[in-house]
């Protein structure tokens, strides 16, 4: 087994949640120390790390960012691996253990030859899955000090063929967001319901509007989805009338704009809702995300670096319904990311079987490294 197969086995075995990633931050720490970069900056919007490597012949402000994410996802592994979850409840579902042991690799990489013409910056962001951590990283006054030209990453992706590239000019990833609608009325005896404000109906009748009254935005385009996630209200009993209710729902678009118009058409259901029920509602937003937009820029230079690398390159005609919090990173410079197949017949992304395929480690670092020989 290689040192780097080793490093993603040992995060593997000690995933943290999103926001609370300081044990994986201080693995990686160690491990870019032996690298030897020019710095090192901690605690970056939360637990993330930056690795610099200046460029070695110029003084060039020219800078690239490498980004892989700290976090795993709350979901009990059943793998049975000998490196599974030493954490009850939580697992690197997602392949994050496998992205950042290749910006390691990179790192070692980096470490024996520095880059000529470009500053590197190799990212370790907390928090994506929350949709939180590149916002926060972006906010962070020391993350101005990068001054990225361009930001790349890659995903993972299972049901793709092994160690493929995938890639799509435009959007990559959908815009998406969370809306949490909160009902507000009072509880009373079952008996005496009219004592009450129980918000059964009208729940029953926003969700039955929403679902009419958004079938346009969902036929406008395949990405554009609606999806209610979870009601809550009342307890198993039978005397009581319940007072409170929460409605969770997932909008998704292919761009930011489709995405607002979804949410801003919600939102006027939830006002004519709130008009006929007696007690109060309200709603926020939860866990936005921007749409992941691919540089054109971006795009042909990961396919040079493929094809300089002998990997075949297939691009996407269809865009992910899922959503990347990279897709933050358009507030600071172009972006691009690409999926690396991990093979057609291996469980999904976020399953309780998922396991990061380790072949796709060396690929990974090869194709970040001639990414930078083709940015420079
Ligand atoms: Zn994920
Ligand atoms: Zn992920």
């Amino acid at each position: 087994m290689t040192e780097l197969t080793k490093l993603r086995k040992r995060l593997h075995k000690n995933p943290e949640l999103s926001g609370s990633e300081s044990a994986t931050a201080s693995i990686i720490k160690k491990e870019l120390e032996f690298c030897k970069p020019d710095e090192i900056l901690e605690n970056l919007g939360g637990s993330g790390i930056a690795a610099s490597f200046k460029a070695k012949y110029s003084s060039t402000k020219k800078s690239l960012i490498f980004r892989a994410e700290l976090d795993a996802i709350a979901v009990e592994e059943e793998t049975n691996l000998p490196y599974s979850s030493a954490n009850p409840g939580v697992m690197h579902g997602c392949g994050h253990d496998g992205h950042m042991t290749i910006l390691v690799g990179l790192a070692r990489e980096l470490k024996k030859k520095r880059p000529e013409n470009v500053n590197v910056h190799l990212l370790f962001q907390p928090a994506e899955e929350t949709g939180k951590g590149a916002e926060n990283v972006l906010v962070d006054k020391r993350f101005k000090q990068l001054n990225p030209g361009h930001a790349f990453a890659l995903h993972n992706l299972p049901g793709y063929k092994e160690g493929l590239i995938y890639i799509k000019d435009g959007t990559f990833a959908a815009a998406s967001t969370g809306i949490e609608i909160s009902f507000q009325g009072s509880y009373s005896h079952a008996a005496y319901p009219e004592q009450g404000k129980n918000p059964a109906l009208i729940v029953a009748e926003l969700i039955s509007e929403i679902e009419h009254r958004l079938a346009d935005f969902k036929q406008a385009d395949e990405l554009n989805k609606i999806v209610c996630t979870f009601i809550r209200m009342g307890e198993p009993a039978f005397g009581i009338s319940p007072g409170k209710a929460t409605v969770g729902y997932t909008i998704r678009s292919a761009t930011d704009e489709g995405l607002k118009s979804g949410v801003q058409k919600i939102e006027h259901l939830i006002k004519k809702a709130a008009e006929s029920f007696s007690g109060d509602i309200t709603y926020r937003s939860v866990e936005p995300f921007r749409a992941t937009v691919n540089s054109t820029e971006g795009v042909q230079i990961v396919k040079a670096a493929a094809e300089e690398c002998s990997i075949e390159v297939q691009s996407l005609e269809k865009s992910f319904p899922w959503s990347e919090d990279f897709g933050q990173f358009r507030d600071a410079c172009p972006i691009t990311i690409f999926g690396l197949g991990a093979g057609e017949h291996v469980p999904p992304l976020h399953s309780e079987t998922y396991d990061f395929n380790d072949k796709l480690i060396s690929t990974g670092v090869t194709v970040f490294s001639e990414i930078i020989e083709q940015y420079s």
